[in-house]
């Protein structure tokens, strides 16, 4: 089944008020050029939804994203932001366990099995990220641990399982300039597809994104990958040129 693929820019912290509403101009200028082939989202911090909201209205090539989500409805946890809330502000993607926060917040195979749950009960769709440290690869583990990471996601999730979006990021490639092989990164794709088809007659449709390291030099020969659907995309992201030279590698 064919399906289109999904280029979605992880802003991180990264930019300002106006550095971010430049980028935006940029990449919307640059797609009314040229029209993408796949679809397109921008994750932007917490406190930029709004502006991306506008930023973004009245058109429908790029969607607006959120970085993060509580695994929590509402109440008392100071900081936090809720599903609804970011849904209040149109927020269609929302990136979920990124390697950061797994990493310096203890975000526990659990939590983000909890926080998918909260994105999907607000109709937004969360991008769950999956990953192994270089130390988990030199060990050959990669594979067991990026199966643990997805299978509290399958566990949790059940048949709406469907309506996530993986993305495979092994933490040694996020920000370093290293990029997995296509074949390196296709072999960890089909070992996840395999599984999602375990729990789910419908799991072609599935998109699994590769993260870390994609630029416009190397997405062409990830994107054609028979089990890479799409990127997720950090530094690349943060420049108009580089981000729309990925989305034209998506088709
Ligand atoms: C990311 O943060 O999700 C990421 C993939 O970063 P980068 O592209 O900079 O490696």
């Amino acid at each position: 089944m064919s399906k289109s693929k999904l280029i979605a820019g992880n802003w991180k912290m990264n930019a300002s008020l106006e550095g971010s509403a430049a980028l935006v101009r940029g990449v919307l200028d640059g797609l009314a050029q040229a029209q993408p082939a796949c679809d397109v989202a921008m994750c932007a911090p917490a406190p930029y939804l709004a502006a991306l909201q506008g930023w973004l209205a009245g058109q429908s090539a790029v969607q607006p994203g959120a970085q993060d989500v509580s695994a929590h409805a509402s109440g008392a946890y100071t900081g936090e932001v809720s599903a609804d809330m970011l849904r209040d502000f149109g927020v269609r993607y929302c990136i979920v366990g990124h390697s950061e926060r797994r990493q310096y917040h203890g975000e526990t195979d659990e939590l983000v099995a909890a926080k998918t749950q909260r994105a999907l009960a607000a109709g937004i769709t969360p991008i769950v990220c999956v990953g192994e440290t270089l130390a988990e690869r030199d060990g050959g583990h990669t594979e067991e641990v990026v199966r643990r990471q997805l299978a509290a996601v399958i566990h949790v999730n059940g048949h709406c399982i469907t309506e996530v979006v993986v993305a495979y990021e092994p933490v040694w490639a996020i920000g370093t300039g290293k990029t997995a092989t296509p074949e390196l990164a296709q072999q960890v794709h089909a070992a996840l597809r395999a599984q999602l088809r375990a729990a789910s007659d419908h799991a072609d449709r599935i998109r699994l994104l590769y993260g870390g390291s994609m630029n416009a030099a190397n997405a062409a020969s990830l994107l054609s990958q028979p089990d890479i659907d799409g990127g997720l995309i950090g530094g690349a992201s943060l420049k108009a040129a580089d981000f729309l030279a990925i989305v034209a590698a998506a088709r």
